[in-house]
């Protein structure tokens, strides 16, 4: 018998009735999980992010904002110097790429963000929260911090954002 056909014969031969306990114990949790975790359609943003978000909004050029069309608006990254918003917008449409790394160069150099909440980053495709998305809903009142009190030391905030709400996307 070949070593992967040992390794499989290894594997059922593993006791059944503890097989069964774990597999009991994994359903169990997944059940009270629904139950315990309320419905959502927001992802939770963690105070975490939102400080990051807030700090990214501090230093942020919002003039460099362009608004594509509903909750669509196309941000240039940080890093980038060779794209304006409007630039990385028409390269999204007309694909004008020759090389990779000309691509590369293009797609990260700017955002999509539609608010409230995406944006094409890698860490929100990953985690559907990001810095951009949240710091741009905060730019424009539709974001509300959780806990105002833990931003003071970011610097001085010019009073609450717009009381907005979940009513976006409504
Ligand atoms: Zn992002």
């Amino acid at each position: 018998m070949n070593k992967h056909g040992y390794q499989y014969t290894l594997r059922n031969e593993l006791p059944s009735p503890k097989f069964i306990i774990t597999m009991k114990t994994m359903l169990r949790d997944w059940s009270r999980k629904t139950i315990e975790d309320e419905f959502q359609t927001y992802p939770k943003v963690s105070v975490e992010t939102e400080k990051q978000a807030w700090k990214w909004l501090k230093d942020f050029n919002k003039s460099s904002i362009l608004h594509w069309y509903g909750y669509s608006y196309i941000i240039p990254s940080t890093s980038n110097k060779d794209y304006t918003s409007s630039l990385w917008l028409h390269e999204y449409a007309t694909f004008p790429w020759k090389t990779f790394d000309d691509f590369s160069k293009w797609l990260y150099a700017g955002r999509l963000v539609t608010l409230p909440m995406m944006c094409s980053c890698q860490v929100n495709l990953k985690t559907y929260v990001c810095k951009h998305a949240v710091g741009v809903s905060m730019h424009f009142g539709l974001y509300i911090i959780s806990d105002p009190d833990k931003f003071e030391s970011l610097g001085k905030r010019r009073g609450r954002p717009k009381k907005a709400g979940p009513a976006l996307a409504r």
